[in-house]
C-alpha cells in the first residue's frame, strides 16, 4: 500500500495508484463495475492539485449525471482538506454552457440566450409545422429526429434522398432559424455549438485550450461523437486526457453513445498509458459471480475478469409474484426488515427498467408512510402527462375547476388558443359562472373553425362527464384517454421518452384498477381524492428516504441493499412485442439491442454492496391490460451456487 498516512493515496491498489501517479499524457482506465475507477479519477484530480501544483481552475472533470457530478465535487474538496474543488466540474451540458455563455456571440447569438427545456423545445417546432403548413401532429417526431441528428454531431443534413427527407431536413432548417431568432439553444445545441465553436474559430480554440491543462472523463463508454470530439479539442495541446469507463456498462447507445469511444481509444491515442483495474471492493461474492455470469452471456465485449475483494455473503435471492402489486408489497416488507436490522433507507434503492414501474412501489411506500425519493425523475402523479390525464379526470367531476381547465383546453393540441380562453375568462359572470361555461357560451357565439373545435370540445367534455356518472371508474379512465385524443397523440411519438409518456399514462389504468379491487369503491371521484391525500406526503427532502430509479438512472452509484424488478420477458429485456410500426425483423440489430439490455442488468446487479434481490410477476399491466409475464432470460443466466429462490 501506498502513502498509507496521506488521504489522497492511501487504500489504493498498485493499478489504482499508478493511475492516480500518471505523469503526463492520454491515460486510459478500462475496467469493470466497482473497481475503484472514479475512486480513482477524483484521487488523481486531487493529486494534480496537491503534489503536482496544477491550479484547480486548469482541470476540467466532467461526468454524466448531476448527482454524479456533486459527488465527484464533494469528494475531491474534502480530499483537499475542504479546499475548494475544480470550478469546471460538471456534466457535458452544464461545462459547454459555460463555455457558450462566454462566447456565443461567435455562433451569432448574445451571450443572453435562454435554454429551452422539452417543453418549449416543443412550442418551437410547433410553430415551425404551423409556419409551413404541416401537421402539428409529427411535431414529437420530428423533435426525436432532431435530437438524433445533433447527438450525431449533424447540423446541415446531407441531401436528401426522398420528398420525406426533404421535409425533414427543411424542418430541422427552420426550427434551427427560429431557435436563433429567440435567442434560444436546445439542449443537443448546448453540445453541438460548443463543438462547433470550437472548430470554427480558431481564436477562440486556443483560448479554451490555453486554459485547461488536465482533462478528465468518467463513465467514458457512454460519449456520443460530439462529446468525445469536443474533449479531444480540448486536450489538443497537452493530450493530458484521462477517460475512465467500462465498455460492459455502455447503456446510452440510444442516445448516440459509441462504446467504440472507449474501445478504441488508443487508435487514436497510441501511447495511452492503459491501466486495468481488477479488484471489485464493492459486492459481495456472490453478487459479482452472479453479475459477472450474466454479463459472460454478451459476446461482443472485451472479457474482464474480477476478483472479488469483499468476501462472501448473502446469496442473491430471486422472488416471483402473482402481480405488480404484490411484487412492490413484497418489496416494502423487506426493506422494512432491513431498515428494523438497522440499514439507513437512504442505503437502499428499488430498480425498475421503465418509468411506469414506479406507481406501483410508490403507492405501496405511501401506504406504510416510508419515504422515498425517485432519483434523476419525477415522482409519478408529478408527471406531466399523468398530470394532464388527473386534470381532465377531475374536470370531469368538478366542472368548475378552472386549473384543470387551463391545463388541458389545448392538450393534446387542439387548435384551441390561449386569446379564445382570455376571452372566456373575461366573460365570466360571478361566482355562479365557470370558466368551462363561459367557453362554452364563447364557443357558441364565434363562428368559423375557432368556434367549432371549441364547440367540439365542450361536447366531448359533456359526454365524458355524464359517462363518468354512470361507468365505473377504471373505464372512464380508458374513455378518457381515448376521446380527449391523448393516448393517439402520445402514441404517434415512438422515441423511447414518448414511448414511456404512453407507459404512465396507462399506468393509471392499473392505479385504478388495484384501487378499486382494495376499497370495492368504483366512482372516479373517490379514487382521485386517494390520489390527492396521498400527494402531500411528497416531500422527502434530501434525508432518510429509499431510492427509486430507472436503471439508466442508476449508472455510477452504489447502495447496500437494491431490488431489481419487473424482470420479465418483453419488459427487462425490454423489446419483442409492440412493434406497432414492424420493422423488417433485423437480426443483428436485435441482437445488439438484447446486449445492450443484459448490460443494463449488469449495471443494475453490481450496483448493490451486500444484499441484492432480483424479482418478477406472473402477471402485470401494461398498456393498459393485464398481460401474462414469462421470468427474464436473465434469471435463467444465474449460476446456481450464487441464488436462492425465495
Ligand atoms: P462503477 O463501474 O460502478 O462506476 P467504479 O469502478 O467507479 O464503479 P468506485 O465507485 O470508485 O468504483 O468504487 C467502488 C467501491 O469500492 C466504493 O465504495 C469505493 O470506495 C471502494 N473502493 C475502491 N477502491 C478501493 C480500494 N483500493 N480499497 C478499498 N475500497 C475501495
Ligand atoms: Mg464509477
Amino acid at each position: 500500500m501506498h502513502g498509507a498516512d496521506d488521504p489522497i493515496l492511501q487504500d489504493l491498489n498498485e493499478a489504482q495508484y499508478q493511475a492516480v501517479t500518471h505523469d503526463r499524457g492520454p491515460l486510459l482506465i478500462l475496467a469493470g463495475a466497482g473497481s475503484g475507477k472514479t475512486r480513482a479519477i477524483t484521487r488523481r484530480i486531487a493529486w494534480l492539485v496537491r503534489a503536482r501544483s496544477v491550479f484547480p481552475s486548469r482541470i476540467l472533470a466532467v461526468t454524466f449525471t448531476n448527482k454524479a457530478a456533486a459527488e465527484m465535487r464533494e469528494r475531491v474538496s474534502r480530499l483537499l482538506g475542504g479546499e475548494d474543488a475544480p470550478r469546471w466540474m460538471g456534466t457535458f451540458h452544464s461545462i459547454c454552457l459555460r463555455l457558450l455563455r462566454q462566447h456565443a456571440e461567435r455562433l451569432g447569438y448574445s451571450r443572453d440566450f435562454v435554454v429551452y427545456d422539452d417543453d418549449d423545445t416543443e412550442s418551437a417546432l410547433r410553430a415551425v409545422l404551423k409556419r409551413m403548413d404541416l401537421p402539428r401532429e409529427g411535431v414529437r417526431a420530428f423533435a426525436s429526429y432532431i435530437d438524433g441528428l445533433k447527438n450525431e454531431g449533424i447540423l446541415e443534413p446531407p441531401d436528401p434522398r426522398s420528398p420525406r427527407e426533404r421535409v425533414q431536413a427543411e424542418v430541422y432548417a427552420a426550427y434551427q432559424a427560429e431557435l436563433k431568432a429567440n435567442g434560444a439553444m436546445d439542449f443537443g445545441d448546448l453540445l453541438l455549438l460548443a463543438l462547433r465553436l470550437m472548430e470554427e474559430h480558431e481564436d477562440v480554440r486556443r483560448d479554451i485550450q490555453e486554459r485547461f491543462d488536465h482533462v478528465l472523463v468518467d463513465e467514458f463508454q457512454d460519449t456520443n461523437v460530439v462529446q468525445y470530439r469536443l474533449l479531444q479539442w480540448v486536450a489538443a495541446r497537452h493530450q493530458n486526457l484521462c477517460v475512465v469507463g467500462d465498455d460492459d456498462q455502455s447503456i446510452y447507445s440510444w442516445r448516440g453513445a459509441r462504446v467504440e469511444n472507449i474501445l478504441e481509444f488508443t487508435d487514436d491515442y497510441p501511447d495511452a498509458k492503459v491501466v486495468t483495474l481488477g479488484a471489485n471492493y464493492r459486492s459481495r461474492d456472490p453478487i459479482m459471480h452472479a453479475a459477472s455470469r450474466v454479463i459472460s452471456f454478451n459476446r461482443r465485449r472485451h472479457g474482464k475478469e474480477l476478483s472479488a475483494m469483499r468476501g462472501p455473503g448473502e446469496p442473491v435471492r430471486v422472488h416471483a409474484s402473482l402481480n405488480e402489486q404484490h411484487e412492490a408489497a413484497w418489496v416494502v416488507r423487506e426493506i422494512v426488515s432491513h431498515g428494523e436490522d438497522g440499514v439507513d433507507l437512504s442505503r437502499m434503492a428499488i430498480f425498475y427498467r421503465t418509468n411506469a414501474q414506479s406507481r406501483a412501489f410508490e403507492d405501496a411506500l405511501r401506504a406504510r408512510r416510508i419515504p422515498y425519493r425517485v432519483v434523476g425523475g419525477m415522482k409519478f402523479y408529478q408527471r406531466k402527462e399523468v398530470k394532464d390525464v388527473l386534470a381532465y379526470l377531475r374536470l370531469l367531476v368538478n366542472p368548475a375547476d378552472s386549473l384543470s381547465l387551463e391545463r388541458v383546453f389545448n392538450v393534446p393540441p387542439r387548435g384551441i388558443g390561449a386569446a379564445t380562453i382570455e376571452k372566456a375568462r373575461a366573460r365570466i359572470q360571478g361566482p355562479e359562472d365557470s370558466l368551462l361555461m363561459a367557453l362554452a357560451r364563447v364557443g357558441d357565439e364565434t363562428g368559423g373553425a375557432t368556434g367549432k373545435r371549441v364547440r367540439a370540445f365542450i361536447e366531448m367534455l359533456t359526454g365524458l362527464a355524464l359517462q363518468a356518472r354512470e361507468l365505473n371508474a377504471e373505464d372512464i379512465v380508458r374513455q378518457t384517454l381515448d376521446q380527449t385524443g391523448l393516448l393517439e397523440f402520445m402514441n404517434r411519438d415512438e422515441s423511447p421518452e414518448g414511448q414511456s409518456r404512453v407507459e404512465n399514462v396507462q399506468e393509471l389504468l392499473a392505479s385504478v384498477r388495484q384501487f378499486q379491487e382494495a376499497s370495492g369503491q368504483t366512482d372516479l371521484r373517490s379514487w382521485l381524492d386517494r390520489v390527492a391525500l396521498v400527494q402531500p406526503l411528497d416531500e422527502g427532502g434530501e434525508g432518510q428516504a429509499v431510492n427509486l430509479m430507472t436503471v439508466h438512472a442508476a449508472k455510477g452509484l452504489e447502495f447496500e441493499c437494491v431490488f431489481v424488478c419487473g424482470l420479465e420477458q418483453g419488459l427487462f429485456p425490454m423489446g419483442g412485442r409492440r412493434d406497432r410500426h414492424a420493422a423488417p425483423v433485423d437480426a443483428t440489430r436485435d441482437r445488439a439491442a438484447l446486449e445492450e439490455e443484459r448490460r443494463l442488468m449488469y449495471v443494475a446487479m453490481t450496483r448493490a454492496r451486500d444484499w441484492l434481490y432480483l424479482s418478477y410477476a406472473s402477471t402485470r399491466m401494461r398498456w393498459g391490460q393485464v398481460e401474462a409475464g414469462r421470468p427474464s432470460m436473465f434469471l435463467t443466466e444465474l449460476p446456481r451456487d450464487s441464488v436462492r429462490v425465495v
